[in-house]
């Protein structure tokens, strides 16, 4: 009897993306395919992609090429999904050969069918399930459910992450339009996923041991509608038995996601993390009506000012686009005025790409390279200011953190409610003697006293009750 079908997934690109790439693996396991050891060895290799800017397409046509000369199986099916499929579905019929089978964002869930159909694998399933194994039954306890979790591999995941924390997505699409962004040509309108579907993934996720859940979609605080509908979706999850943590990404700087706020402080949810994440994009009026997005620098000093007032020690992230069409010296003075004024914990700087397709493509790109990379230099400098004043104030200060990963016997990585899985600040702890007898589990939430820091990540000791 030959081995059992076995796939593996790679995924590029958001964190948008890891949890299609679950979907994905939900998918394929229904159709009885098992998760392979490695990429190489999979009978299916499937590259969930990204083509958000240049740099991403780059990196998804490298994984392409790599995954095709990588693999250990010359009849291995090379298959990529996403982004970049639905945006280059001809281009990849001309020019990557490699690619067995390419589908776009709409398709996660039927992924497990589209492979099992273009390669012709019913029979061969149909006799590895009646000659291998028993039926599938997705119970939380059960090894779809562990499979279901494991499946999927990032390059840019460490280990801990499959075990902690989890991206759900709770909608898709998007209708904002940002004259710069390429994702609704690729993601499509704006639409909501069902509550139960998002509450059943969180307990399944939640009973293989995840403590932390972040929601995420291109437009968090479009979901359901209206304001009501996301906010009662967090305090559904926050009835939910072993979540400790929930967190809302990709919060779009509007009067939705201040009422979101303003809904959620007074009801003092115990998994409620104090953090926004919230991008402006740029604060500058004539860049942000170039770039067709809400705002100006008057309102989003108040917006994150109150939003500070409503959560006992919230940190704020948010994110600039330098070089964009229309920014000037006075422009990039604006970012810094914002930077030493609003003084957001966590800033993403990104370098403008003109993308094809898009409404600012008519713009141009008028600002060079280097000038680009000298404004994120800047701007960076300037944060980083900030942050070393913010770091001051943290010594000393205790923080309940969540045991990110036990690294050794000796020291273990965490990090506090304030920052996210896999972009914010970690807290390294060196184990003393006393601490080490303990056993510490991944998850688990443990009381740290910050006593040290380097660029951006902190240092901590466990400060342990005596007895
Ligand atoms: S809000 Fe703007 S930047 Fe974000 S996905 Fe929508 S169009 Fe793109």
């Amino acid at each position: 009897m030959s081995a059992p079908l076995s796939y593996f997934i790679t995924t590029l690109g958001c964190v948008k993306n890891q949890a299609d790439s679950r979907q994905m693996a939900l998918s394929l396991q229904k159709r009885g395919l098992v998760l392979a050891a490695d990429a190489t060895t999979a009978d299916v290799h499937v590259i969930n992609s990204c083509a958000f800017i240049e740099s991403a397409r780059r990196e998804t046509i490298a994984a392409i090429l790599e995954a095709y000369d990588a693999r250990q199986q010359t009849d291995q099916k090379l298959v990529v999904a996403g982004c970049f499929s639905q945006r280059y579905a001809n281009e990849i019929k001309t020019e990557l050969p490699e690619v067995d089978l390419a589908f776009g964002t709409g398709q996660y869930a039927a992924a497990g069918s589209l492979i099992v159909d273009r390669f012709e694998w019913q029979e061969r399933l149909q006799e590895q399930e009646a000659g291998q194994r028993p039926a599938l039954q997705s119970s939380p306890g059960s090894d779809l459910a562990r499979l279901t979790r494991a499946g999927v591999s990032s390059r840019q995941s460490s280990s801990a992450l499959e075990t902690v924390w989890a991206p759900i997505k709770i909608s898709d699409g998007c209708n904002r339009g940002c004259s710069f962004c390429a994702i609704p040509a690729m993601r499509g309108p704006f639409q909501s996923l069902a509550v139960d579907a998002i509450l059943d993934e969180a307990r399944l996720l939640i009973a293989q041991g995840v403590r932390e859940i972040c929601l995420v979609s291109q437009d968090t605080n479009h979901f359901g509608g209206q304001t009501e509908a996301l906010v009662d979706l967090i305090c559904r999850l926050d009835e939910i038995p072993g979540l400790e943590w929930q967190r809302l990404l990709y919060m779009y700087p509007d009067p939705l996601s201040l009422a979101v706020y303003r809904q959620l402080a007074p009801l003092k949810l115990r998994s409620f993390v104090p953090y926004l994440e919230s991008p402006v994009q740029h604060v500058a009026p004539r860049v942000l009506r170039a770039m067709k997005r809400y705002g100006s620098m008057e309102f989003f000093t108040d917006f994150f000012g109150e939003i500070r007032s409503l959560y006992d020690q919230l940190e704020i992230r948010t994110a600039l686009l330098c070089g964009f069409p229309t920014e000037g010296p006075a422009e990039v003075d604006a970012a810094l005025q914002f930077i030493e004024t609003v003084r957001p914990e966590k800033l993403a700087l990104f370098s403008y790409s003109a993308e094809e397709g898009t409404a600012a493509w008519g713009l141009a790109d008028p600002v060079p390279a280097d000038e680009k990379a000298c404004r994120v230099n800047l701007l960076r400098a300037a944060h980083l200011q900030v942050l070393q004043e913010l770091h001051l104030q943290r010594l000393g200060r205790r923080y309940n953190c969540m045991i990110d990963k036990i690294d050794s016997d000796s020291t273990l990585t965490a990090r506090r409610p304030q920052d996210a899985p896999d972009i914010d600040e970690q807290v390294f702890v060196e184990l003393d003697p006393a601490a080490r007898r303990h056993h510490w589990q991944p998850g688990q939430i443990v009381p740290l006293e910050i006593n040290g820091f380097f660029e951006y990540d902190m240092s901590g000791r466990l400060v342990l009750e005596s007895k």
